[in-house]
């Protein structure tokens, strides 16, 4: 899978499969994506490669232990690394080519959700995180 940024001076790639997919509601990914919501997957460190212009990253810490990077020229939400997790990564769907079907495992931060959406899938729904990737699976079977 190839992702790209808006302008394309950022390019990347991920071998192998994604991790969980999440819809994640809560207000900072509605801020960063400047959308209702963001579809985010949890990929291991060593899955993902720049192709080119990791020069051209900045970065923001958005919260003690997470880190945002983005494309400095057109602004792109890339990839976020977790100081407390170190080997993962948290990827958005959006920029990424030729995924050709995901299943969201949850709809997550429900509770900062914006009004103005509403969903309409039946993935479960948790008012905040619900833990671990282990509480989702459980609430799936
Ligand atoms: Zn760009
Ligand atoms: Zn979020």
């Amino acid at each position: 899978m190839i992702g790209k940024c808006l302008c394309e001076a950022v390019e990347y790639t991920i071998d192998g499969a994604l991790g969980p997919v999440y819809n994640c509601h809560c207000s900072k990914c509605r801020r960063w994506h400047g959308a209702a919501f963001r579809t985010r997957a949890s990929i291991n460190k060593n899955q993902f490669t720049w192709i080119k212009g990791e020069a051209n990253l900045s970065s923001y810490k958005s919260s003690d232990y997470v880190t945002k990077f983005f494309c400095k020229t057109c602004g792109s939400p890339l990839i976020s690394t977790y100081d407390n997790k170190p080997d993962i990564l948290g990827v958005p769907l959006g920029g990424i080519e030729g995924i050709e079907h995901v299943e969201v495992q949850a709809h997550i931060f429900v509770g900062s959700k914006a009004s103005w959406y509403e969903i309409a899938d039946l993935a479960p729904q948790y008012d905040a995180w619900p833990g671990s990737e282990e509480a989702v699976r459980e609430t799936n079977q």
